[in-house]
């Protein structure tokens, strides 16, 4: 599974908040098409929204498709809403949770992607 978001935050300069990382899993994906690779097992691109809205997306997909996770029921968290509540209690896995082996994702924010390698380290 491959997943990534898109969306804005207080410090962005627009919509473009892993904008990057949007772009890398759809090429991702257009590059596999593109080469014939018949994978062995599906390949799932997921792109998110309002991550920073308490990761929206990604929590709808994962309560209708993967888990349900229990939210806190402690007394000072119970006027919050269910996505801004901390996680607690055992995750619930549902049947598609163990069809997913990897979820990759790459959020660099809104910036440049920056990597590398170690000083001193050779490749
Ligand atoms: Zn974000």
């Amino acid at each position: 599974m491959l997943t990534a978001h898109l969306d804005s935050w207080a410090a962005g300069t627009g919509a473009t908040d892993d904008g990057a990382g949007v772009v890398i899993a759809m090429e991702a994906m257009r590059i596999l098409k593109a080469v014939g690779v018949q994978p062995a097992r599906t390949i799932r691109l997921a792109l998110w929204t309002g991550e920073e809205q308490g990761s929206l997306g990604a929590r709808a997909y994962v309560h209708q498709h993967l888990a349900d996770l229990r939210v806190s029921q402690v007394s000072n968290q119970m006027g919050l809403p269910d996505f801004l509540r901390s996680l607690a209690g055992p995750v619930q896995p549902k049947p598609d949770h163990m069809r997913i082996s990897a979820a990759y994702t790459l959020d660099a924010g809104g910036g440049k992607i920056r990597a590398g390698l170690a000083p001193g380290t050779r490749h």
